[in-house]
């Protein structure tokens, strides 16, 4: 399943406590409808969950709908309705929708208590609204192409501190938010507080892998660096060995020319934990140094002639 069905299996599986915000969530089925107006309303949507939701807060407000299911080749739709002349006059005159109204705008006297304008907020989404994965990206969206009902929307979203880009795309009106802090507000807002907590988390997560990733990349450069470091003392031994100059060296030198031989890819570190008694670090870098020295003077001797 889609993070976005998700999202709304959530949203739907908590109760709505009060009728007046089931009137609001109602009046946001009604809102984002294909049509609202004398012929009544009609929700297209591919969540069943969010058919029934619809029909449920209607039926709070006092309103019978009905839920059929389209066959179509994709996937099936499913749609509430409510056409029936009765039901129609009864949902114009609760949402005060008059029919010389043209275009749908959010009438806030609908709105009785705090927690409705969440209520239709989250209708909204379930209706409207579609988020991407946020593994792949951060994404929230509303659609309608009700210019007046996008912008009453954004500015009902503003009044709780969520500020919503938009932009319009094949004709449609496009409400977007990309930053996650934000998302996770509006999550908590609409009531889904566990898809909100999935974000948080994997951005915990993201964190410590790139971290994870710094450090490995870190330590394989180092890794890198001892190598290079180290293959610049083993040819000064080879020189020293190919030249009958290695036997002449003081034993401590033989010793670590040796050590080096027996473990060319240990770090500064682990190689000087390996003599007995173990040197420091900045002993065995003296005498590597000595060792390249000696090697390069006697470079230097031979090309003088
Ligand atoms: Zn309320």
């Amino acid at each position: 399943m889609s993070f976005s069905a998700d999202v709304k299996k959530e949203i739907v599986s908590r109760e709505v406590p009060k009728s007046c915000c089931a009137v609001a969530a109602a009046y946001a089925v009604a809102c984002f409808g294909k049509y609202f107006d004398e012929k009544g309303t009609v929700l297209h949507t591919e969540h069943e969950v969010v058919a029934k939701y619809a029909q449920k807060v209607m039926q709070r407000a006092g309103i019978k709908g009905e839920i059929h299911v389209k066959a179509r080749e994709s996937k099936d739709v499913y749609e509430f309705s409510v056409k029936d002349k009765e039901q129609v006059d009864k949902l114009l005159e609760l949402f005060e929708r008059k029919p010389e109204d043209v275009s749908v705008r959010i009438n806030g006297d609908i709105f009785k208590c705090d927690h409705c304008a969440s209520a239709f907020i989250a209708a909204a989404f379930l209706c409207a609204g579609t988020m991407t994965n946020p593994e792949r990206e951060y994404n929230l969206e509303f659609l309608s192409n009700r210019h007046g009902l996008i912008k009453d929307l954004a500015s009902l979203l503003e009044g709780r501190e969520i500020s919503m880009g938009c932009v319009r795309r094949k004709g449609s009106n496009v409400l977007y938010i990309k930053s996650s802090e934000q998302i996770e507000d509006l999550l908590t807002i609409m009531g889904a507080t566990n898809a909100s907590l999935e974000i948080m988390n994997l951005k915990v997560y993201k964190d410590i892998r790139n971290k994870a990733n710094r450090i490995a990349n870190c330590e394989t450069a180092n890794i890198d660096k001892t190598v290079t470091a180290n293959v610049n003392t083993a040819s000064a031994i080879d020189y020293l060995r190919e030249n009958d100059a290695f036997d002449l060296l003081p034993d401590t030198l033989k010793e670590t020319a040796l050590m080096l031989e027996e473990n060319p890819d240990a770090s500064l570190r682990s190689l000087a934990q390996k003599f007995t008694p173990p040197i420091s670090k900045s002993g065995l870098s003296t005498r590597l140094k000595r060792l390249e020295q000696i090697a390069d003077k006697m470079k230097e001797r031979a090309r003088n002639g």
